[in-house]
């Protein structure tokens, strides 16, 4: 590991005195010059494209005017995507002279690398991690349907017509409130100790709210495989310019909504997805708007219910429906009629999705029963029988 930081480095400044950064320039120069090294000549060559890498991300942010300092790996690791072999439950790594070590994978490893439609690209280890990355061809999923997927503070809601289903998070807001608390108890007035304490506590919060949108995230995809629908996500950039001081809204308020990590469960979503082919569609910031307060029935704008906080029903049509419902109704349509638009013509008339769009009376009944207790966690809430 000693060697290749070596090699690395000695690759790094070859490429910057002569001022290239291409992987076979940078090759045809540093190669013969690596020959002292007694390794294997495959670590030669990976070490060679790991500094053109590091050449390249340089002068990408050279370009880009952001101040850089000439680079220099300091941590001992190994690179390589070849000679390494797997045998039995380890992986074996030669180290030259026809010597070699193995290091033993555990069994959640194990169990991963045992799917065979995986192939292993290559391995990182360091002092005390070994890392290894692994690729899968993914076949785009041929989809039957379009759902929505509509974040809110303290739940995530996923579905369509067909079915709903709501996760609550109110879980996560109680950590934040419960974290702000911590590091506001903490008196001491030295501000150095105080961002530790507090980057500490942050990172714990960070991890605990993670965890539950791991779970989520990882339900919502296994459901959209299983039902085989692209999932719709809802384009709420600048939510946060919402909520900054000067707003009018409490101190207390701001702090909410601002520790309400919505761009990781779109981050989680879409590798998720992206694993297992699921199409994710972004709606655009004019698709977005509404789909909270507009009727997916006929339209209308929406009230808010009397007696049911968060309920909404149309003056026009008399549709009774919690809000997050409505929204994903709305966004599965609008995803719908995108998906539509997208298809060339002699498919649109053979059907399914352009006409899904109408609002078609049977729809209307289905919606009418979507309405379902609050409280009702974590479960199907409807399966309207069609
Ligand atoms: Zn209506």
């Amino acid at each position: 590991m000693e060697q290749f930081r070596l090699m690395i480095n000695e690759c790094i400044e070859i490429g910057m005195t002569s001022n290239i950064s291409s992987l076979k320039a940078l090759s045809m120069r540093a190669y013969h010059k690596l020959e002292p090294y007694n390794v294997p000549s495959y670590y030669k060559l990976c070490a060679i494209s790991r500094a053109a890498v590091i050449l390249t991300s340089r002068r990408k942010s050279l370009r880009r005017g952001m101040p850089t300092k000439s680079p220099y790996v300091m941590r001992r690791h190994l690179t390589s995507c070849y000679g390494f072999k797997f045998i039995g439950n380890a992986i074996r790594i030669p180290v030259g002279h026809r010597e070699f070590f193995e290091i033993e994978l555990n069994k959640h490893t194990q169990e991963i690398l045992s799917d065979p439609a995986l192939r292993v690209r290559s391995f990182t280890l360091t002092n005390t991690h070994l890392s290894i990355c692994y690729s899968k061809d993914v076949q785009e999923l041929e989809c039957a349907d379009i759902a929505g997927l509509d974040r809110n503070l303290r739940n995530i809601t996923y579905g369509n017509d067909q079915h709903v289903v709501k996760y609550n998070l109110s879980e996560a807001v109680k950590i934040a409130r419960r974290t702000s608390k911590i590091i506001a108890s903490f008196k001491r007035k030295d501000m150095r100790i105080r961002k530790r304490i507090a980057s500490k506590y942050g990172r714990r919060q960070r991890n605990r709210v993670n965890q539950l949108l791991h779970n989520t995230t990882k339900d919502i995809v296994e459901r959209a495989f299983a039902k085989r629908e692209a999932i719709v996500l809802e384009d709420i950039r600048g939510i946060r310019k919402l909520y900054r001081k000067g707003n009018g809204q409490s101190h207390r308020y701001r702090g909410i909504m601002n520790a309400w990590s919505f761009c990781e469960v779109q981050r989680q979503i879409e590798y998720k997805a992206k694993w297992k082919g699921i199409p994710v569609m972004r709606l655009s910031k004019e698709e977005t708007m509404g789909t909270s307060t507009l009727c997916p029935i006929c339209g209308e704008r929406l009230l808010n219910g009397q007696y049911i906080s968060r309920q909404l029903w149309c003056p026009s049509c008399g549709m009774k429906a919690d809000r997050d419902i409505v929204a994903v109704l709305n966004q599965s349509h609008r995803g719908r009629v995108r998906f539509a638009r997208s298809l060339p013509c002699d498919d649109k008339a053979k059907g399914g999705a352009a006409e899904a769009m109408r609002g078609n009376p049977l729809r209307m009944e289905v919606i009418l029963r979507v309405d379902a207790p609050k409280s009702s966690h974590d479960k199907d809430l409807t399966e309207p029988k069609l």
